[in-house]
């Protein structure tokens, strides 16, 4: 072997590792050859001076890709054991090949090169310690790396090419097959066609892939194995909400060609290991979409409607589907003021209010007002009955169509079994009617079978039957046609779900927006339609049972007139006298003028007559301190008349020079005097303060 002498004594005390790798399970399988030479190796190790005891063979990783080592136990202990300085070779068939990734065989030569390990493989010996050996093997490996490049180049210019020519035959889902010409049609096989077709108009009448899911209840859905033991066979199961939404969201069923709808990604997890993850790619980056390449289940723009409508129901993306509650414009209401969405808020019983939903964020603007449901919903509702009486017959005749549609798919799923059932019996029935009579081992076989068939036969017979008669009886059209004709009566019906309703406003309405309306007592209600036209009206408000009733407008214009200088028992004399009645419709009394005055801002007539003055009044005129003006009153030094609660002082210059006198005499009003003339006479008790003065200001 070449470069056989650099194997010394020292190398052949130590263990031989041979190390197999077969990236596939197929390659394993089927490359038995190339298996049975590395196997071989340890022969060759033997040959070169290994005692057979010191030559172990690591297989662990046979059937594993050599991408990366993470998943590979085998190079692992490999590595671990080169580390430790106990192999003296490593022995592969292609030593490049020993790991795929470069990063790998980079670690191991480096390990090698310091442990003095050898590298063996079919061209010869390595010494790492060696630069030429080092630089071959790098150069090796930096080679088999551009191969690969540019074979897997190579291999996905091809595919891409026939792709864009739309010949490149990917798996085709259930419902599609190839026929003898390789062309795709729509599976032959009535059941499998049927279910496939049933998908797309459930979905229609539902309007949701859960509803798909629950009108498939009880009925089984036919899927395609690919690969394994089952490769190519028809499979029955329940649909699952995933399945439907892989049917939904496949264009193939839109008699599309497409390429590239998945991607694959990498990434590094926590670990350090690279997971490969497969991701949807947006319509707009399929690299090859040829529409009309084969027939379909549907046209190209029914598939781009439901695409539109599941995007409608995918909640966490921020739509907002219709739910179960009554709240009629749930979903579609906005708030006019701040222009964010309104959520119904239920509040117990039949009491409901749309709010807007940045209240509850705190982000509410200063006009951001809620309305009751109710009120706003019948303001809704009554508009689009009244646009829907021209199109009441056109909807008739189509929900006369759809419920018949509907009748009919129930019912031919199970003919359609039976069917199956009793071809599948026939057959077995002609399979033993052809064995040879003597063959009585086959004979017996085929006549349990026969059996089996003929008993599934009878059960999907009964199956049918029970179908039939699980139906309700079809209304007349002329019965569809007088309902429909009255449909506020079908909108009002209790059977009509909040759902129908909701599902039927939002054909016609796009959304609904709560307006800024000066007047607190009406709302501004916004309606834009699908057609591009906008309504607006206004409604009263409701009031809520806590509020009282605004008073009437004539008794306002009087309280506001005669109000500022009419006390309120005259005030509610005069307003009896003309037989004004409060708000909630009683006659007036003195705590409803209040109230009024309050609501209002009418302020009460002053107390004060002429010839008099306020104490604040008088506090001011004087430029003292009101409690200074209390103490006079109190103490006598001062005439005041009380009226109510207040204070009238008669107020005219004699008065006024009085009081200023004093205070020009008082050492504590008058720092000045103060200073000048000290007090005469002693303090008595009588000039204490005794009233609301507070101490230290007389
Ligand atoms: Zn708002």
């Amino acid at each position: 072997m070449n470069g056989e002498h650099k194997i010394t004594s020292g190398h052949r005390a130590r263990t031989a590792l041979v190390y197999l790798r077969q990236s596939t399970l197929v390659q394993v399988r089927e490359h038995t050859e190339s298996t049975m030479r590395q196997y071989a190796l340890a022969d060759v190790a033997v040959s070169l001076g290994w005692a057979p005891g010191d030559v172990e063979v690591i297989d662990r990783d046979l059937g594993l890709s050599g991408t990366s080592a993470a998943h590979r136990a085998g190079f692992r202990e490999l590595m671990s054991r080169v580390c430790l300085g106990e192999v003296g070779a490593v022995i592969g068939l292609e030593v490049s090949r020993l790991a795929r990734s470069n990063a790998d065989l980079a670690r191991l030569a480096e390990m090698a090169r310091l442990t003095g390990t050898l590298l063996i493989d079919s061209d010869g010996v390595y010494d790492l310690s060696d630069f030429n050996d080092w630089l071959v093997l790098g150069l090796k490996s930096t080679m088999s790396q551009a191969e690969l490049h540019v074979m897997a180049g190579r291999l996905q210019a091809a595919k891409l090419a026939a792709a864009e020519r739309g010949d490149l035959r990917a798996p085709l889902p259930v419902g599609l097959v190839y026929d003898d010409e390789g062309e795709v049609v729509i599976d032959p096989d009535a059941e499998v066609s049927a279910a496939v077709a049933d998908v797309f108009s459930c979905f229609a009448a539902a309007g949701s892939a859960y509803g798909v899911v629950a009108a498939f209840a009880g009925r089984k859905f036919p899927q395609r194995a690919y690969g394994g033991a089952w490769a190519g066979q028809l499979r029955w199961g329940p649909l699952t909400h995933h399945r439907v939404l892989q049917v939904l969201k496949n264009p193939a069923y839109a008699g599309a060609y497409v390429h590239g709808r998945h991607v694959t990604r990498k990434r590094v997890d926590a670990d350090g290991n690279v997971r490969t993850s497969t991701a949807e790619v947006p319509r707009a980056e399929w690299k090859v979409l040829i529409k009309d390449h084969h027939p379909g289940y549907v046209t190209w723009d029914e598939y781009l409607a439901v695409e539109a409508r599941l995007q409608a129901n995918w909640t966490a993306s921020g739509a907002r589907t219709v739910r179960e509650g009554s709240a009629l414009c749930q979903g579609i209401i906005y708030c006019g003021s701040c222009g964010g969405p309104m959520v119904a808020n239920y509040q117990g019983g039949d009491r409901a209010n749309y709010e807007c939903h940045s209240r509850r964020d705190g982000k509410k603007a200063r006009h951001c007002r809620g309305i009751s449901v109710t009120a706003l919903d019948d303001a809704v509702a009554r508009v689009l009955l009244d646009a829907l009486t021209p199109e009441q017959v056109a909807l008739a005749l189509a929900a006369a169509d759809q419920v018949a549609g509907q009748h009919q798919r129930a019912s031919r799923a199970a003919e359609l079994a039976a069917e199956r059932a009793r071809y599948d019996a026939d057959r077995a029935e002609r399979a033993f009617s052809q064995v040879e009579p003597e063959n009585r081992l086959v004979a017996r076989t085929l006549e349990a079978r026969w059996e089996a068939r003929l008993a599934a036969l009878a059960e999907a017979e009964q199956a049918l039957e029970s179908a039939r008669a699980a139906l309700p009886p079809l209304p007349g059209r002329d019965t569809l046609a007088r309902t429909a004709a009255d449909l506020p009566v079908l909108w009002h019906a209790p059977t009509t779900t909040a759902r129908d309703r909701k599902r039927l406003l939002r054909t016609l309405i796009a959304d609904v927006t709560l307006m800024p309306e000066a007047d607190q007592a009406k709302a501004r209600i916004g309606i834009r339609w699908h057609a591009g036209t906008a309504d607006q009206l206004i409604i009263d408000r409701p009031r809520s049972s806590g509020i009282p009733a605004p008073t009437p407008p004539p008794a306002v214009e009087l309280i506001r007139r005669l109000g500022p200088s009419t006390r309120n028992d005259d005030l509610v004399a005069i307003l009896r006298q003309h037989g004004y009645l409060t708000g909630a419709g009683r006659p007036f009394d003195v705590k409803a003028v209040q109230w009024a005055r309050r609501v209002y801002g009418v302020p009460v007539p002053s107390p004060v007559a002429a010839g008099e003055i306020s104490v604040k009044d008088a506090a001011a005129a004087l430029g003292c301190s009101i409690g200074v003006v209390y103490y006079w009153i109190e103490a006598g030094l001062l005439e005041a008349r009380r009226q109510g609660s207040r204070l009238c002082i008669p107020w005219n210059p004699v008065i006024q020079a009085d009081c200023r006198a004093r205070i020009a005499e008082s050492g504590h009003l008058n720092p000045a005097a103060r200073r000048t003339r000290p007090r005469k006479t002693p303090r008595c008790p009588a000039e204490q303060p005794q009233m609301s003065a507070p101490p230290g200001i007389i």
